[in-house]
C-alpha cells in the first residue's frame, strides 16, 4: 500500500511508505471519513429533542446497528465508548462492582494492559490463566482450575479472554473456554479489539458475557470503541453524569467517530474475505524468512490472524529493525512496543516460554484493508537487507 505519511514535526514533507503497522491503528478508511463529515455538519447533540438532536439520534442509533450487526447482537446492546480501553475497564470494573467484589479474575497471561491493568486495578483476586507455548489458553489449565473452585472462597469465577492477540496474532478459544466457565457458574469478557473485522465475531455463539471493540483497528477513528453486554449481565456504570448510553456510560457521545466506527465496522465486514486472502502472502513471506535468514515465527502452527506477521532473530534487536525498516520506507512495529514508544519485553512472548535474547528481537508486521499482495514482498526484502548489514553480516 502506498500511503502518504504526513510529518508534522518540521513541515508538511510528504513520503511514500508501506504502512504494516495495522493492530496499532488501521488508516482510515474512506467510507468511516465519510461518515464522520456528515456527522459533523450535523452539529447537535443526540440527546436534544429538536430536529437536528433527532438527525444527530439516527446517526447515532444508525451506528449502533452497523456495530450490533457486525457481531451478530441487538444494536441496544452496544455502550459506545472513548475506545477500546475504556470498554474494557467498563467490563471489568463494572462487573466487580455488581458482584460486590464477589468473584475472582481469571486473566488470561497475554492479554492487553488495557485488560491486565484494570483487571489489576478492580480490587478483587486475579489468578492468571496460563498459556501454551503457541500462545493459545490453555484449556486443560481452567478446566482443572473450575473443577477446584470454592464458592465460599473465590466468588463467582470472571474469565478474561481476548478473542486474537495484537502482537502474536494467536486466535485464542474463546467459545470452548466461556463454556466452561459458563458451566462453573462463572461470566466471560472477551478483549475482541484484534479480531474485529479479522475474524467472524458472533457473541451468542462465542457465549461471552462482554465484549470489547475498537474503532481504530477497522479503519474508524481513534479514541471511539463500544462494549457489548449480554442482557441480564450484571454490570455497573464506573461514569456517572447526564445517563447516556443506557447510564451505563454517561457524557455526550462522539457522534462523528462513531458514525466513522459505524461506517469502518461496515466496510471491514464486507472486505473480511480480502483480509483473510492475505494469509497466503503472509506465509509466503514467512517461508522466505526463515530460509533465508532462519527466523522463528511466532504461533505459526496454530490459528493466527490472516494479516499478522511476528517474528524474530535472536541478537537483532527490535529498535535496531524497526529503524531500519523505517528508513527502508517500511512501518512496522517492534513485537512489544509500549505507548511511549519504546521497546521492553514482551510479556506476551514470555508467558509462551520465548527467551529474552529472542523476545526482545520480535517485530511485527500487521496489514489490512489497504494492503496489495506485493506489499508482503517489499517488506521481506526490506527486512532481509537489513538483516544482511547487521546479524547475518556476523553470523
Ligand atoms: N485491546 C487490544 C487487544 C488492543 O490491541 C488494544 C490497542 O492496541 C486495546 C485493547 C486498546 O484499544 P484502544 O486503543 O482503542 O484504547
Amino acid at each position: 500500500m502506498q500511503i502518504f505519511l504526513q510529518t508534522v514535526i518540521a513541515s508538511d514533507i510528504c513520503r511514500t511508505m508501506i504502512y504494516a503497522d495495522y493492530n496499532a491503528t488501521a488508516p482510515v478508511r474512506p467510507e468511516a471519513k465519510a461518515a464522520m463529515l456528515t456527522a459533523l455538519e450535523v452539529g447537535a447533540n443526540p440527546s436534544s429533542v429538536h430536529g437536528p438532536g433527532r438527525a444527530a439520534r439516527k446517526l447515532l442509533e444508525q451506528a449502533r446497528s452497523q456495530v450490533g450487526l457486525a457481531i451478530g447482537a441487538r444494536a441496544q446492546d452496544i455502550v459506545f465508548t472513548s475506545g477500546g480501553t475504556e470498554a474494557n475497564a467498563l467490563a471489568l470494573h463494572g462487573v466487580v462492582a455488581q458482584l460486590e467484589g464477589k468473584c475472582t479474575l481469571l486473566v488470561s497471561a497475554i492479554e492487553h494492559e488495557a485488560v491486565a491493568k484494570n483487571a489489576g486495578y478492580a480490587g478483587v483476586a486475579i489468578e492468571t490463566a496460563y498459556v501454551t507455548a503457541k500462545g493459545r489458553l490453555d484449556l486443560d489449565w481452567l478446566r482443572d482450575r473450575l473443577s477446584k473452585w470454592d464458592a465460599d472462597r473465590d466468588g463467582i469465577p470472571v474469565l478474561a479472554l481476548m478473542m486474537a492477540n495484537n502482537e502474536t496474532g494467536v486466535v485464542q478459544p474463546v467459545a470452548e473456554a466461556a463454556a466452561l466457565v459458563r458451566e462453573a457458574g462463572g461470566l466471560t469478557h472477551c478483549d475482541a479489539v484484534q479480531g474485529l473485522g479479522k475474524l467472524m465475531v458472533n457473541v451468542g455463539l462465542l457465549g461471552v458475557d462482554y465484549l470489547a471493540l475498537s474503532a481504530h483497528k477497522v479503519g474508524g477513528p481513534q479514541g471511539v470503541g463500544a462494549l457489548w453486554v449480554r442482557s441480564g449481565a450484571p454490570l455497573k456504570p464506573v461514569l456517572f453524569g447526564g445517563g447516556q448510553e443506557r447510564s451505563l456510560r454517561s457524557g455526550t457521545e462522539n457522534l462523528s467517530g462513531i458514525a466513522g466506527f459505524g461506517a469502518a465496522t461496515e466496510a471491514a465486514i464486507r472486505d473480511m474475505p480480502k483480509l483473510q486472502a492475505l494469509a497466503a502472502a503472509r506465509d509466503a513471506m514467512e517461508a522466505k524468512l526463515v530460509s533465508e535468514a532462519g527466523v522463528t515465527v511466532f504461533g505459526a502452527d496454530v490459528d493466527r490472524l490472516a494479516q499478522t506477521s511476528n517474528f524474530a532473530i535472536a541478537g537483532f534487536r527490535a529498535e535496531t529493525q524497526v529503524m531500519a525498516m523505517d528508513l527502508a520506507g517500511v512501518a512496522v512495529s517492534s513485537g512489544s512496543a509500549c505507548s511511549s514508544g519504546k521497546v521492553k519485553r514482551s510479556l506476551v512472548l514470555s508467558a509462551m516460554g520465548v527467551d529474552d535474547d529472542l523476545s526482545e528481537s520480535a517485530v511485527r508486521i500487521s496489514f489490512g484493508w489497504d494492503t496489495a499482495l506485493d506489499d508482503f514482498d517489499t517488506v521481506a526484502d526490506a527486512w532481509l537487507q537489513a538483516a544482511r548489514r547487521t546479524v547475518l553480516r556476523t553470523a
